[in-house]
């Protein structure tokens, strides 16, 4: 008899959900997770007195999380406690103006009518339309398996008035958001977010044209970091039995006549399973953990063909004094055009930008208790995307002038005399994530994703060539971010249990 029904390798949130849910249904299921705390992408270190999240620094979009605490029989708000983060964003824009989005979509309708009054309409249709798409998405196409076609089309039968938004799947961010907006100040201010998910606006999907409006549903800080998420998901999990190993690191699933059987750790131990589910970058599971060897040349070939989700690098930054800042989160934009200049022109010729977009968040503002008493923190996204490898030069020596660079412009935007205040600051480079994940060339959303790399065409959720092998998380349907890969969870356990069950 095998050691336990489900392994699952990785932490992360795809990991977690996944194996919550198997738990759950009565699998005896294990977590086995390389760094010594949960949550990969989004979770919480602490560094002299201050904790700082890895990545993620929001929850927008709640419904995932909640629909996973419901299928496990539990009330999400018993196990974490999410804290309301209004205004959205403080703009600060090329040209120097400053400008906040509330999140009472009516009281954003007044700041768009100041700063972009011939847009206001084009707001007003961009509501209406996104609200009855996010209606009709939520719990359909969001937390659906899509792995072949015929899934996806399941879907549409079963929904049928998700079709009048079809078009939105075939157009891309800068589509959508053009076709409500003229005016450059509005249009900056609901492009940037195609980066979220890891593409600039010309490339992204038209749907994620729409973060722009879901964030007016809320967006959230999780009480006591990031990891407060991880943690809830884990401790409800566990009251299913679930077990968790961090520490541990998968070397390879191991796989005998096609078909998965367990994994072999660092230690040349082995821990047999009936089921394995990855959670890591699937070009790393296949290549790596499978071995090239073990699948057919076509799935190689098919595999390899990804392209890794760019990376960013994070500064992590103590002051003992507030910032001059005025929401969770400060974007400095530029124009949607300049956006995609600093991908075509920069990031993809391996050239760091010099001025791009910057993402202050300033969690203290919802959680004081992450630093000591009157201090507080920023964790600060600095001219993104850039490229792993700098063209001539490597991040471990760029470090010293990229947290120049950086500082800069803190006094620019945040403080002028931000210098004086600066009790702690460490910059994580795309080798430094890519040594603290694993994550291939530092990529902080698996696979790339664009309007060519949704559902089915992204890797699937149930493995094709190895049996018994699933995969969640980033790589897989839905793509990088908390609720998308919560729901990438909730559909490869779907799968799990349907095959197993
Ligand atoms: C800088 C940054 C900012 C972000 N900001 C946001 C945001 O504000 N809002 C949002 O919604 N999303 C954000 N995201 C995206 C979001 O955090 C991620 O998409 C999501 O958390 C990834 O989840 P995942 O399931 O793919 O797992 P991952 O987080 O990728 O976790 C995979 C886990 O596998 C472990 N692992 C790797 N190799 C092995 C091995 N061999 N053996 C055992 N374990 C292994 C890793 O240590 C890791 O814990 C951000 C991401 C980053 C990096």
């Amino acid at each position: 008899m095998p050691d336990y029904d489900v392994i699952v390798i990785g932490a992360g949130l795809g990991g977690l959900s996944t194996a919550a849910l198997c738990a759950r249904h009565g699998f005896r299921t294990l977590v086995i997770e390389q760094s010594d705390i949960v949550g990969g992408c989004c979770s919480t270190f602490e560094a002299d007195g201050y904790r700082f999240d890895v990545g993620a620094s929001i929850v927008e979009v709640t419904r995932p999380l909640d629909a996973l605490f419901e299928l496990m029989g539990r009330s999400r708000a018993d196990y974490m406690d999410l804290i309301p983060c209004d205004p959205i964003y403080s703009f600060i824009t090329e040209d120097g103006r400053r400008f906040s989005y509330p999140t009472d979509i009516d009281a954003c309708t007044e700041v768009i009518r100041r700063v972009a009054p011939g847009d206001v309409r084009g707001w007003e249709s961009f509501c209406d339309t996104g609200l009855a798409m996010m209606e009709e998405m939520m719990d359909t196409v969001m937390l659906s398996p899509m792995n072949r076609f015929g899934e996806a089309m399941r879907v549409v039968l079963e929904n049928p008035r998700v079709l009048k938004f079809a078009p939105t799947f075939l157009r891309s961010h800068q589509g959508v958001v053009r076709s409500f907006y003229r005016d450059p100040v509005m249009l900056q201010s609901v492009a940037f977010q195609s980066y979220f998910a890891g593409a600039p606006p010309e490339l992204g999907s038209g749907v994620f044209g729409y973060i722009a409006l879901s964030e007016h549903l809320g967006i959230y800080y999780p009480r006591g970091g990031m990891i407060a998420i991880p943690e809830g998901i884990l401790a409800a999990g566990r009251e299913h039995g679930l077990e968790v190993r961090t520490g541990t690191k998968v070397e390879k699933v191991l796989v005998e006549n096609g078909t998965a059987g367990g994994v072999l750790l660092e230690d040349e131990s082995v821990v047999t399973a009936t089921i394995v589910v990855s959670n890591l970058n699937a070009q790393v599971t296949y290549l790596k953990l499978v071995g090239p060897e073990r699948l057919p040349r076509w799935a190689v070939r098919g595999i390899a063909s990804y392209e890794n989700s760019m990376p960013c690098p994070m500064v992590y930054v103590g002051l003992d004094r507030a910032p001059e800042l005025e929401a969770h989160h400060t974007v400095v934009t530029s124009s949607l055009e300049s956006m995609n200049d600093v991908w075509n022109n920069y990031y993809k010729l391996d050239l760091i930008p010099d001025t791009a977009m910057s993402l202050v968040c300033w969690p203290t503002e919802a959680d004081p208790t992450l630093a000591p008493e009157g201090k507080h923190i920023l964790n600060f996204l600095c001219n993104a995307p850039a490229p792993y490898a700098p063209l001539g030069d490597n991040w471990d020596r760029l470090k010293p002038w990229y947290r120049e660079q950086a500082i800069r412009e803190l006094e620019k935007y945040v403080l002028p005399d931000v210098r004086d205040h600066i009790e702690y600051l460490q910059v994580s480079t795309p080798l430094d994530f890519e040594r603290r994940l694993l994550h291939p060339r530092g990529g902080i959303y698996g696979l790339f994703s664009d309007m060519t790399s949704l559902a089915m065409f992204r890797p699937r959720s149930r493995s094709k060539v190895v049996k018994n092998l699933y995969l969640t998380g980033s790589s897989t349907h839905l793509g990088g971010g908390v609720p998308t890969t919560i729901a990438s969870g909730i559909i490869t356990s779907r799968y799990v249990i349907q095959d197993h069950g």
